[in-house]
């Protein structure tokens, strides 16, 4: 593990909520994001999450002192330019945390006197997507959910034979990717249920969640020019939360044989905040297929990807439907799993088998590690998997139930990482509010 001073468990910031014990944002984090000042109209401005706050990059970068080459980079954020910042080079960001991390650190002097006014409370901020999405990528990782869902579509041949040798992936649509808190509109779509001869068109009566991550490629490849496994590492910028919501009537009918369309591009929602690898750093864990299971082709294999090449984050989905909003009762957990375990392959994994045939990825592309189910069945981490594909629905806190979602619903994914030795890390919420299809 590549462990320095910014990973230290005991630091802590003068930055006061930055230092309660279940905050998503310690001085060990600082994940990036893109912002404006609510109610203004100003183009969007990135900051970092500090605590309860963010700090605004655009007056840090003018108000603090820095070192020559943390000021470049940081000049490049104070235009709002994050996609150039993601591209920069691994060492010249490592350097822009250690001087964040520095400056926000207790004891930072005259430092803290300049930073303290680019403060301000993230509730006083509206969150943007955190980069220009060039593209987007769903993969298919999490092989408790491939098995699950593979029974539920084909009993007799869940996984399909190329599962264990291929990152398998879908390329998905960027242009509908929304920041947490957007609505979505329940789309329209050609249905076939099993019982009718004829598709009709309407609206989907079987929307879902995917609780997923993303991650965001730093700098890319040149088109013909694949990343070899031991580089890959320095072309992964950080990951969010994703929501790959999916209409599954839609899917059932549609995905053969070319795979995902309509049931799945009518939106995506992700967390405002990009973890960085290097705040992921110190919860990397051993990764390996099972020894019965067909060993990675070499060029998807390394010594370090068995080594260290799982990132061990908790996954939790959460649950608030309208009837529980008007009684003013919180969202319920419906399940949580541990990308480390659920995965089947790792994020560099992902990367180099997408540049492998000389695709060219750029900063800000999106790759998402398909749906990260555990491996008991209430650990689905979709409602068609809780409720074995709508036949046993949810019996939910209040009486309501659920096999799929229905309008006012919102659904929340969490995610988290901590460990003996590390500061805990969370990576904040990604929320959507289902609201009524379209009138016909
Ligand atoms: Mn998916």
């Amino acid at each position: 593990m590549n462990l320095d001073f910014t990973h230290d468990p005991d630091a802590r910031s003068w930055v006061e909520s930055a230092n309660a014990a279940d905050t998503d944002y310690p001085l060990q984090n600082l994940p990036y994001g893109l912002f404006r000042r609510a109610g203004r109209n100003e183009s969007l401005r990135a900051g970092v999450a500090i605590g309860d706050r963010i700090l605004d990059l655009k007056l840090a970068a003018a108000a603090g002192r820095w070192d020559t080459p943390v000021a470049v980079q940081l000049q490049v954020l104070a235009e709002g330019d994050m996609n150039r910042f993601m591209g920069a080079p691994s060492a010249a960001r490592r350097a822009v945390r250690a001087a964040l991390f520095t400056a926000l650190r207790e004891g930072a002097g005259s430092q803290q006197k300049a930073l303290e006014a680019c403060l301000l409370p993230q509730d006083a901020a509206e969150m943007a997507l955190p980069c220009r999405i060039g593209d987007y990528t769903d993969f298919y990782t999490g092989i408790h959910h491939a098995t699950t869902v593979g029974k539920l579509f084909r009993p007799d041949n869940p996984l399909l034979p190329n599962y264990k040798w291929v990152p398998i992936g879908y390329h998905g649509r960027s242009s509908s990717i929304l920041p947490s808190g957007a609505d979505v509109r329940r789309p329209w779509g050609q249905l076939k249920p099993p019982h009718l001869d004829v598709p009709t068109l309407a609206p989907s009566k079987r929307l879902d969640y995917e609780l997923e991550l993303g991650v965001f490629v730093s700098a890319g490849n040149a088109l013909g020019q694949p990343i070899p496994m031991e580089k890959a590492d320095e072309h992964l910028f950080g990951v969010c939360l994703l929501n790959d919501w999916s209409a599954r009537d839609m899917q059932g009918w549609e995905y053969q044989p070319l795979g995902p369309f309509l049931a799945k591009n009518f939106a995506t929602t992700i967390s405002p905040w990009i973890v960085t690898m290097e705040a992921l750093e110190p919860f990397r864990c051993g990764f390996a297929h099972p020894a019965e299971d067909p060993q990675p082709l070499p060029y998807l294999d390394s010594g370090k990807n068995r080594a260290e090449g799982g990132y061990a984050i908790e996954l939790e989905v959460w649950l608030q439907t309208a009837q529980m909003r008007g009684a003013g009762e919180t969202a319920v957990k419906l399940m949580d799993s541990n990308f480390g375990e659920s995965a089947y392959w790792t994020l560099a994994q992902m990367l180099t088998h997408h540049a492998s045939n000389g695709c060219n990825l750029q900063p800000g592309d999106l790759m998402g590690t398909g749906t990260q189910s555990g491996a008991r069945p209430e650990q689905g981490g979709s409602l068609l998997e809780l409720s074995d594909g709508g036949k046993q629905p949810l019996t939910l806190p209040n009486g309501e139930r659920r096999a799929f979602l229905e309008d006012g619903d919102t659904v929340i994914l969490k995610a988290f990482a901590q460990k003996d030795g590390a500061r805990r890390i969370g990576f904040g919420e990604c929320a959507g509010t289902i609201v009524a299809a379209n009138a016909g």
